[in-house]
């Protein structure tokens, strides 16, 4: 069986190279293919010589090489584009490329499903299948930084923001982040890395930690218990304000602002009480809100608030003095299908109607 490349650190692959005899120096020309050029046929790797090439080729694997595209979404804007990947073991998942004013950024999956059984999410329809690998994850962002590179850009942000929990698989996805940190791989800027959980504390704890200012978002979409309970059964587990004691400890000493996502779902969480708690909750705290207007599900009784109603929560928690923006509604045509491609995927393989 072939080892796998993508992803190893440095002096491993420095290692692994003198194993089969070839010079220390290649390790870096491999880096520099792999991670720069983002080339991942080792045929292509052209200051290589001829012997060494095929013997990589013998040896090692590379991941981004071997994960297919399955599907392809682009929004209507041209901003966002949605893509479903399969796994060289027959797994999938999705993720997704944004285009900002500032650059492009990446929201990675960390896991294969999810076990958190969020009731608007299609991640966690049928639980987690199993953990990303460190190479899965970093391989995420290197698809797109493959199709970039060819028009000079990189991606320049990362957010763990798709299927999955990030906290169960917390050490893959943090390695994986420091890995792309590396200024030799994707030198993406910690600040520029965020980790959203719907509310692990032991993960948040463990990332305080680390001691890097990685940002952190908590998914937090509901501020009245059974509510929450019932939006995110995780709440049973790790009540939110034990959640946002947890989130507080970890701004002040990473110094980083938290995020709290908040779906805003019409008749739901949207009320000018809700907001309320909201600001109550979180007032001097070292936190914004995003507010996410939500994607109709109507057999779940799940509809997008009216702009009036969206625009009333904004401003009941301005005027407490809280940061909130409401998220810019970036390839809304294809977020609809969030967590939902890979469903489709699964249930077509299952019956074996894939094309
Ligand atoms: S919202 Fe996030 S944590 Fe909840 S089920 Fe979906 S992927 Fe899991």
């Amino acid at each position: 069986m072939k080892t796998e490349i993508f992803g190893m650190p440095l002096p491993q692959l420095q290692t692994a190279l003198a194993e089969l005899g070839m010079k220390k120096f290649r390790a870096k020309q491999i880096y520099d293919w792999l991670y720069q050029k983002c080339v991942f046929d080792f045929a292509q790797m052209s200051n290589l010589g001829k012997a060494e090439r095929q013997l990589l080729q013998e040896t090692f694997s590379v991941l981004p090489a071997e994960i297919r595209v399955v599907r392809k979404l682009d929004s209507a804007d041209g901003l966002t584009q949605k893509i479903l990947l399969e796994l060289p073991d027959g797994n999938a998942i999705e993720t997704v490329l944004m285009h900002h004013d500032y650059g492009y950024s990446v929201c990675v999956s960390s896991q294969v499903g999810c076990d958190m059984h969020c009731a608007f999410c299609a991640s966690g329809l049928h639980g987690a299948v199993r953990n990303l690998t460190v190479a899965e994850i970093a391989a995420q962002v290197y698809l797109f930084d493959a199709r970039l590179a060819a028009a000079g850009e990189r991606v320049s942000r990362v957010v763990v923001m798709g299927s999955g929990e990030p906290m169960l698989n917390f050490d893959a996805v943090f390695e994986a982040l420091q890995f792309l940190h590396q200024p030799d791989v994707a030198n993406i800027g910690y600040r520029n890395m965020t980790v959203s959980t719907c509310g692990i504390i032991p993960g948040i704890q463990k990332m305080q930690k680390l001691e890097l200012p990685i940002n952190l978002a908590i998914s937090l979409h509901a501020v009245r218990n059974e509510l929450r309970s019932e939006l995110m059964p995780v709440n049973q587990g790790f009540p939110f304000p034990d959640v946002i004691a947890a989130a507080e400890e970890y701004a002040t000493s990473s110094g980083r602002q938290v995020t709290y996502e908040y779906i805003l779902l019409a008749d739901i969480n949207d009320s000018d009480r809700d907001a309320e708690l909201l600001a109550e909750y979180l007032r001097y705290k070292q936190a914004g809100v995003n507010l996410i207007p939500a994607n109709p599900v109507p057999e779940k009784g799940y509809f997008r608030p009216k702009m009036q109603r969206i625009e009333r929560f904004v401003s009941i928690l301005r005027r407490h003095r809280i940061h909130a923006t409401v998220r810019k509604e970036m390839g809304k045509d294809i977020n609809a299908a969030c967590g939902q491609l890979r469903a489709a995927f699964a249930g077509e393989k299952a019956q074996g109607t894939r094309s």
